[in-house]
């Protein structure tokens, strides 16, 4: 049987096992995916010892996609971010990807929505914000930031060329944007929104990462004023689909593991 999973702390929470088991069962793989709470100061033993235990792949969350940077060697989109979601242990050293740039972009494209040349207005400056933001501009998109620490905000605009602006400003922005992007944590479990109702008009798409719930109070707030929605379930669909590719080599089934994350979403929210 093939092994895979996730390691994070915590992580008992993640949704990663429903999504990829439900990909396993279809593709019939003998293969099971299981949740790995790492002690925070055991990383590089909890890498090498999936190595030696023959482990074949595993996705990496908070709080260690930066420091496992350390312990594989990064494809080129991973090494710019600066962090890793996705380890694949068919080589030596291991190779460290970041799906969650992929996800994002997949998320965009499966709802037809254009990134060359579109305005981006991304809400956040942390390691989600950096993935879609090294993303849109590979893709050449014109990106603005809004952090609410505004100097991170800056930094990671610095880096891209691009511009950033203060949270406050954010209304008045994006009246020209075509895209907002909320990247920020607000309304996770929480009936709050990054941006105020007035941001947010009828010529605009909003995409929310936040995926639980899947309405959040800023995509009920786009969908009140006639913006088109892409709530934070796609990414998370796209991210995973995209491991499961680079693990298995087969077509990720996406209708399949996109039914089984949105069921798993419903039951067991509990806001929204
Ligand atoms: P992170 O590195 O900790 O960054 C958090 C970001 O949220 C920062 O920009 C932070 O601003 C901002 N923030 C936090 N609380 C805020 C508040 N009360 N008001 C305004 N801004 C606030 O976290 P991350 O890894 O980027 O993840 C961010 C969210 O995305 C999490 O909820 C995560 O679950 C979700 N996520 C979803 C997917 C998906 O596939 N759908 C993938 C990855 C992450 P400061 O810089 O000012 O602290």
């Amino acid at each position: 049987m093939d092994i895979y999973g996730i390691i994070g702390n915590p992580v008992e929470h993640s949704l990663s096992p429903t999504l990829h088991e439900a990909a396993y069962d279809k593709r019939e793989l003998d293969a099971t995916y299981a949740i790995f709470e790492v002690n925070t100061n055991r990383l590089e033993s909890a890498i090498q010892g999936a190595e030696a235990l023959g482990i074949q792949g595993l996705n990496v969350t908070i709080p260690f996609k930066e420091d496992v940077l350390k312990y594989v060697q990064a494809d080129q989109l991973a090494e710019q971010i600066g962090a890793v979601n996705t380890i694949d242990f068919a080589t030596s050293p291991p190779t460290g990807y970041n799906t969650d740039a992929i996800g994002a972009k997949h998320a965009l494209y499966y709802h037809d929505v254009e990134i060359p040349s579109q305005q981006f207005l991304v809400i956040g400056a942390g390691g989600a914000a950096r993935a879609i933001c090294y993303m849109l501009e590979r893709e050449d998109a014109s990106i603005t930031i809004a952090n609410r620490t505004f100097k991170r905000g800056k930094r990671l605009a610095d880096e891209l060329n691009s511009r950033a602006i203060k949270l406050e400003d954010v209304t008045e922005i994006s009246q020209n944007v075509d895209i907002l992007i909320n990247a920020t944590s607000v309304g996770m479990e929480e009936n709050k929104s990054p941006v105020p109702p007035e941001a947010l008009h009828s010529e605009l798409t909003v995409m929310d990462i936040v995926y639980r719930p899947l309405k959040t109070k800023l995509i009920e707030d786009a969908n009140a004023s006639g913006a088109k929605t892409i709530d934070g379930a796609w990414m998370l669909l796209y991210q995973g689909a995209k491991s499961f590719e680079i693990w298995t080599e087969y077509e990720a089934p996406i209708d399949v593991m996109n039914a089984a994350l949105r069921n798993y979403i419903e039951e067991t929210s509990t806001t929204g």
